[in-house]
């Protein structure tokens, strides 16, 4: 998992083990020993989350997630000592995310993190309505995007279309005129194009471009996309 994550503390021994115990897990952490500082940060460095200690030198955590939420809905984990924070962290309704008291343990501060940056993602993507997932594979059809994970493959406009064309179209077989027609909006091309493409395609989506997985071959007529996953379902 990925995310660039703001730790708003002022001990810094324990800044320091938060920030280790992150990076070891895959994200991009940075130590902010204020909250003036944090807001700082957070204004150029746009963090994906934000753990927030509430005892802090200067302006307090509660301030400072006031002022943060005018510009961030990014989650935020609140770590506090004082119990009595508790009913005030509860108060804030949608200002904080999670609520954890010190002392804590990191790995369990961590599972937190993971747990808080799931479920944004899962938010986020329910709102990107428009994405088609396949194996580790996601296109979204607003953006034009493929991503393989969290890498984007870069892909020609043709390609795009083809291949938007082609999911479009879950285990459906498609010969090759109506895939030149629905891609290149015309019907009087050179439909050996279409399987330039398709290979170009397998090259960049397939483990074994031969043998192909998503993209298969229909013998004497054209294509059809699998969804391993439908197919399971
Ligand atoms: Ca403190």
């Amino acid at each position: 998992m990925q995310g660039k994550i703001l730790i708003i503390e002022d001990e810094r021994e324990l800044a320091d083990i938060v920030f280790l115990y992150l990076s070891r897990d895959g994200f991009e952490p940075r130590i902010a020993e204020s909250a003036e500082t944090g807001l700082a940060v957070a204004g150029e460095w746009k963090p994906e989350l934000v753990i927030l200690d509430i005892n802090l030198p200067g302006i307090d955590g509660f301030e400072f997630l006031q002022q943060f939420r005018r510009t961030s809905s990014a989650p935020v984990l609140i770590v506090s000592a004082r119990s009595s924070d508790e009913d005030q962290i509860n108060g804030l309704g949608s200002g904080a995310d999670e609520y954890i008291s010190k002392p804590f343990s990191p790995k369990v501060l961590v599972a937190r993190v993971r747990a808080v940056f799931r479920r944004a993602r899962n938010y986020d993507e329910k709102e990107a309505a428009n994405l088609f997932r396949f194996g580790p594979f996601s296109l979204d059809y607003d953006a034009c995007l493929l991503k393989k994970g969290d890498q984007r493959i870069p892909l020609s406009a043709k390609e795009f279309g083809c291949l938007a064309f082609l999911t479009r179209n879950p285990g459906k077989p498609l010969d090759v005129e109506t895939i030149y027609a629905g891609v290149w909006k015309n019907t009087y091309g050179d439909l050996t194009t279409v399987a330039v493409y398709v290979q170009r395609l397998r090259k960049k989506i397939e483990d074994d471009p031969v043998n192909p997985t998503y993209i298969e071959t229909v013998h004497s007529m054209g294509y059809r996309f699998n969804n391993p996953e439908q197919k399971k379902a």
